[in-house]
């Protein structure tokens, strides 16, 4: 069994109570992994030595923080098997994808490790003659960094990079109940060479743990992805102190197919989105609006397709879905589809566990095509982090644009068209952080990422990422 502790000023440290929590495989719920679980107390060593390494680490060099971010990368590319194998283990998802996740987690060191050398100020230009007007750019302190279990070490690198290129120190909390790879990646930084206290790692219950990271005024940025009513406590709590916040969180992205759109392109980018990681991305496809001309082909193609993928556990190579992270999501994904159902919608695959002894023991479920659906039913309204793809027709693109935008949600969307007119405008009209024309992915290293309306705010990724971490001062010299 793998066995992770707490990283708190250079140190491997257990927790003061010695309480431990065993983390499950979610394919078959053998142990795979035991962590020391900390409270309030270590969340505050941590922070206190975050705090004592700070000045010094924001006095280095852009180029020197640079070159151990790049070492991190390194080593994490040296140890991708075992990271990947880690993931997989406590998360569920298929090998590939964990090694998907690890690849690009690397590479976001490495963007940051130069992206830091062009933390550039500004001459501005003065009204008397008698002064000269600086801005520059410095650290905002220390940062608190809280993730989620669906991509753990992909959105831990979004928020540790940008930060320790800035010249923050950190204190990082990676989900409870899949804590292994991203503390094994965080890790790596410390080997790279950051100081002691310049990367700490606290486990525990976010109520607590999590609490004090947000509470203690040391903290003076909070970096967090995760649920939206976890990011509006923590908004209230951080208020208290005017922290800087950045809030990544839920989403309920649509889905639109214009009747010019490249039929065999939609389906497959659609089956995609909607399932991978069994629907558990904050970016998944949870509506899908078709044109009525176009709709029985594309929903007949989907269904073929969804009916081809392989569930099973993830360490299997052929699968293309492992199981869901939890009983928990998997009952609420059973919840919003009873519910649809019993509104009028119609099943059309899915719907249910798989059959078989292999599946007995792991909290696997059929990825599900769900049409006649509308907005009185919750699949429309919540988002349900599951593998289900709801699909309702519509007659006018503005009409399909009116629906999008009916939600409180406003992270991504993705509409599917050949025609330029179209896809300009309706780009500009979708609400949301992130657009995709003609593809379904909207998380780009170059370009921001982030929601709009209750998906939160403030940018990961690209240079926006790196401001998160940086306040501006402006120095006026008298000549
Ligand atoms: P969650 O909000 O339950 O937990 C996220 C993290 O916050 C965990 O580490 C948890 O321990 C911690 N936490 C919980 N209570 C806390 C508190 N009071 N103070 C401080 N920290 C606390 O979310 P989850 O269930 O782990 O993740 C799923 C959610 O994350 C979904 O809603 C999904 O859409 C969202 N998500 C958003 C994005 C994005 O970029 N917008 C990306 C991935 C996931």
């Amino acid at each position: 069994m793998y066995q992770t502790m707490m990283l708190i000023d250079g140190e491997q440290v257990k927790s003061l109570s010695g309480r431990t929590a065993v983390i499950r495989n979610p394919a078959n719920q053998e142990p795979v992994g035991q962590v020391f679980l900390g409270g309030r107390e270590e969340a505050r060593a941590a922070l206190e030595a975050a705090e004592r390494a700070f000045p010094a680490w924001a006095a280095t060099s852009p180029a020197a923080r640079g070159k151990i971010l790049h070492r991190a990368a390194d080593l994490v590319r040296e140890r991708q098997e075992d990271l990947a194998r880690l993931l997989t283990l406590e998360q569920g998802k298929p090998l590939k994808e964990s090694r998907r996740e690890i690849q690009a987690s690397a590479d976001v060191l490495d963007y940051y490790a130069e992206e830091g050398r062009r933390i550039f100020g500004e001459l501005v230009p003065s009204a008397s003659a008698g002064s000269r007007s600086l801005v520059i750019r410095q650290p905002v302190g220390v940062a608190a960094l809280i993730t989620p279990w669906n991509f753990p070490v992909d959105l831990m690198s979004w928020k540790l990079a940008p930060a320790l290129a800035a010249g923050c120190t950190v204190v990082a909390k990676p989900p409870s109940l899949a804590p292994l790879a991203a503390t094994a990646f965080v890790q790596t930084a410390h080997d790279a060479g950051a100081p002691p206290g310049v990367v700490n790692v606290v486990h525990g219950p976010g109520g607590q743990v999590g609490a004090e990271l947000v509470e203690n005024p040391i903290s003076k940025k909070i970096a967090f992805t995760g649920e939206s009513s976890t990011g509006r406590w923590i908004m209230e709590h951080a208020a208290r102190h005017l922290k800087r916040l950045s809030l990544e969180l839920g989403g309920h992205a649509p889905f639109i197919v214009c009747k010019d759109a490249h039929l065999d392109r939609a389906v497959e980018a659609c089956l995609r989105r909607a399932f991978n990681n069994m629907g558990q991305i904050c970016i998944s496809v949870n509506r899908v609006y078709v044109a009525e001309e176009v709709a029985e082909e594309f929903t007949n193609r989907l269904v073929e397709q969804t009916q081809r993928l392989k569930v099973g556990d993830g360490l299997d190579p052929g699968v293309d879905l492992g199981p869901m992270f939890s009983q928990q999501q998997r009952e609420k994904t059973r919840e919003h589809i009873a519910d649809a159902l019993e509104k009028g919608a119609r099943l059309l695959c899915g719907g249910r566990e798989p059959e078989g002894k292999e599946y007995e023991k792991g909290f696997f479920f059929l990825p599900t095509v769900l049409d006649h659906v509308d907005h009185s039913m919750l699949v429309m309204q919540e988002e349900t982090f599951g593998p289900v793809a709801p699909i309702m027709t519509f007659q006018t693109v503005d009409q399909a644009l009116e629906l999008a935008n009916d939600s409180p949600y406003g992270l991504a969307a993705y509409i599917f068209t050949s025609d330029l007119s179209t896809a300009f405008l309706a780009a500009e009209r979708l609400e949301a952080g992130g657009v995709g024309v003609n593809v379904n992915n909207v998380a780009e290293i170059q370009a921001p990422f982030g929601g709009w309306k209750q998906s939160g705010f403030g940018r990961e990724l690209s240079h926006y990422g790196l401001e998160q971490y940086l306040e501006i001062k402006h120095i006026r010299l008298g000549i």
